[in-house]
């Protein structure tokens, strides 16, 4: 399984700015592909790397949020060839669908299948299997996944109780927008990227989708401190950035 970084930013600021790219994650599994949360950006960051959008098996979105859905409509057309192809699937919690929807209407017909997520759930594509975690503490309708015991990404969502047990594998991805930790904010900070790795002691660990204040104290030197301090690798995760689980 291959792993691709389409983006690195994360929340408002970075994101308007473009200070690094808001594409998401793409996968590769033999012949099945799937791009997750594909935020402002992620048809170029795809075009980009020539990657073949009507190849795509599927579209995983993890919540309504515009950092990681503001080209899933495009994308949904993209991977159904203009909606000529009836093919793929869509994956996607159920207010992405439901009042003030961010998938549009007129193009839900596209795919083979629109799939509303439900917590600790498994869905198959292609025989690539993966499996929700509980419902994230976030503003709207979020969850986190695992794929196997291969990929754990831990996807926007405050620290809970049993976060890292949820998304616990050999190496797992930590969306940490902030650099110090605020009970008003729904967001993991680098404090609760430490406390998750220690918990769940994954091989190696990947901090992403970044928030300003993360990126100005520069991911690269958070990392290093981290592993330091746990004695698990930690990497912060570079636009483009590629790696075989
Ligand atoms: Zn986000
Ligand atoms: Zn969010």
């Amino acid at each position: 399984m291959r792993l691709t970084f389409m983006g690195t930013a994360g929340a408002r600021f970075m994101v308007a700015r473009q200070v690094a790219a808001s594409g998401g994650l793409f996968i590769e599994d033999g012949n099945t592909r799937i791009s997750l949360d594909p935020g402002p950006g992620a048809v170029v960051q795809y075009a980009q790397r020539k990657i073949d959008l009507t190849t795509l098996d599927a579209i995983v979105v993890s919540h309504r949020h515009l950092d990681h859905v503001g080209d899933v409509n495009v994308m949904i057309e993209a991977m159904t060839d203009g909606g000529f192809s009836h093919r793929g699937r869509l994956f996607c919690p159920s207010d992405a669908l439901d009042e003030d929807p961010v998938v549009l209407k007129y193009l839900r017909r596209f795919p083979q299948e629109i799939v509303r997520l439900a917590p600790e759930t498994s869905y198959s594509v292609n025989g690539l299997t993966f499996t929700t975690s509980g419902r994230h503490v976030h503003q709207v309708e979020t969850y986190g996944f695992r794929f196997g015991h291969r990929l754990g990404w831990i996807t926007d969502s405050a620290y809970y109780e049993g976060i890292a047990e949820q998304h616990q594998a050999d190496v797992m991805l930590i969306h940490t927008i902030l650099m110090h930790c605020r009970p008003d904010l729904p967001h993991l900070c680098i404090d609760d990227a430490e406390r998750i790795i220690r918990e769940a002691k994954p091989r190696l660990a990947i901090l992403t989708h970044y928030g300003m204040a993360v990126w100005q104290a520069n991911p690269q030197e958070i990392a290093a401190d981290l592993t330091h301090r746990i004695g698990t690798e930690v990497q912060a995760a570079r636009d483009g950035m590629s790696l075989e689980l």
